[in-house]
C-alpha cells in the first residue's frame, strides 16, 4: 500500500511537471497520472525507468520540433501537447501489459509469461517512442517523405510518409528503450528472466520497429483524411481545420484517426515483444 501510494505520489509530481512544462494537457495530465500510478505503484523503479525513458526523451523532441511544425505540419492531427487519447494510445497497450504481469505475479509468481509481458512493455514503449522520433526527426529529412502505400512524394508529416532520417530516428528511439532494458537486464535488474541481455535488446529493438512500420503502413492506407475546400488542402484535421473551416472526408476509414493509428502501433509491437519472448524464451 505504501508502495502504491508513493508511486501515486511520484506520478502525480511528474504528471504535473509535463502538464507545466505543456507537454500534456489536463485531460493528458490526467491519464499519464494514472498510468503512472500503475507502472511504479504497483511495478517499482525499473518499471518507472523505461516508462519515464519514453516519456521524457518523446515529451522534449515533440517540445523541440513544435515550431517547425508550425510552418511544414500542416497535416498533424493535434499540438505537441498531448491529451488523454494520445497517452492511452501511446502508453495504454503498456499499462495494460504492466497490470498483466502484476496480477499473475500474485497468483503464479513461477509463470513462464512473466518475462514475456515485460519484454512485451519494453516493446510496446519502444514503438511509441519509434513511432515519435521518426515522426519529429523525420522533418530533418531533406526531400519529402515517400507514402509506403504508393511510393509518391507526400509533404512532410502526411501520415504514413517514410524517409530515411525518418526510419533511422525509428531506429534510434525503439533501440533507446530497448537499450535500457538490455543494460537492466545485464545489471541483474528487470524481469526478462533467463533471456540474455542482448536477446532482449534486440527482441525489443525489432518488436518497436514493427510496430513503427505497422503505423506508417497503417497511416498510408486506411486512416482518415480529410480535405479543407477554403486551403485546398489534405489534413487529418476534422470536424475543424486549423483554419477554423470544416473539413470533409477525402478517403479512409472514418473511426481511424491517428490515435487509433498510434494504438495500433504499440498494440502490435506488444504482442510481437511478448510472443517473440515466448518463442526464444
Ligand atoms: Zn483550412
Amino acid at each position: 500500500m505504501a508502495k502504491l501510494l508513493t508511486g501515486l505520489l511520484v506520478a502525480l509530481v511528474i504528471a504535473y511537471l509535463a502538464f507545466r512544462a505543456k507537454a500534456l494537457n489536463k485531460s493528458g495530465g490526467v491519464a499519464a497520472a494514472l498510468l503512472g500510478t500503475i507502472v511504479f505503484g504497483l511495478g517499482g523503479l525499473d518499471w518507472a525507468l523505461i516508462l519515464l525513458i519514453f516519456f521524457i526523451s518523446s515529451s522534449a523532441l515533440s517540445k523541440f520540433f513544435e515550431k517547425k511544425k508550425g510552418i511544414s505540419g500542416e497535416n498533424f492531427l493535434k499540438g505537441s501537447r498531448r491529451d488523454a487519447w494520445q497517452v492511452a494510445a501511446n502508453g495504454g497497450m503498456a499499462g495494460l501489459l504492466a497490470l498483466s504481469y502484476f496480477i499473475l505475479s500474485r497468483f503464479s509468481p513461477g509463470s513462464e509469461v512473466l518475462p514475456p509481458l515485460w519484454i512485451g512493455f519494453g516493446a510496446s514503449l519502444a514503438a511509441a517512442n519509434a513511432d515519435t522520433w521518426g515522426t519529429e526527426l523525420g522533418l530533418l529529412n531533406p526531400s519529402n517523405p515517400v507514402l509506403l502505400s504508393t511510393f509518391k512524394r507526400v509533404p512532410k508529416g502526411t501520415s504514413g510518409g517514410v524517409s530515411m532520417v525518418g526510419t533511422l530516428a525509428s531506429l534510434g528511439g525503439s533501440a533507446l528503450v530497448g537499450g535500457a532494458v538490455g543494460l537492466l537486464a545485464s545489471a541483474g535488474w528487470g524481469h526478462g528472466g533467463d533471456m540474455r541481455p542482448f536477446l532482449q535488446f534486440l527482441v525489443i529493438t525489432g518488436s518497436g520497429l514493427f510496430g513503427a512500420f505497422v503505423d506508417s503502413l497503417l497511416g498510408a492506407s486506411l486512416q482518415a483524411i480529410y480535405y479543407c475546400p477554403v486551403c485546398k488542402k489534405e489534413t487529418e484535421q476534422h470536424p475543424l481545420h486549423r483554419c477554423g473551416n470544416l473539413t470533409e472526408h477525402l478517403r479512409g476509414l472514418m473511426w481511424l484517426n491517428n490515435d487509433w493509428v498510434n494504438a495500433a502501433c504499440t498494440i502490435s509491437a506488444g504482442i510481437m515483444g511478448l510472443l517473440l519472448a515466448i518463442l526464444l524464451n
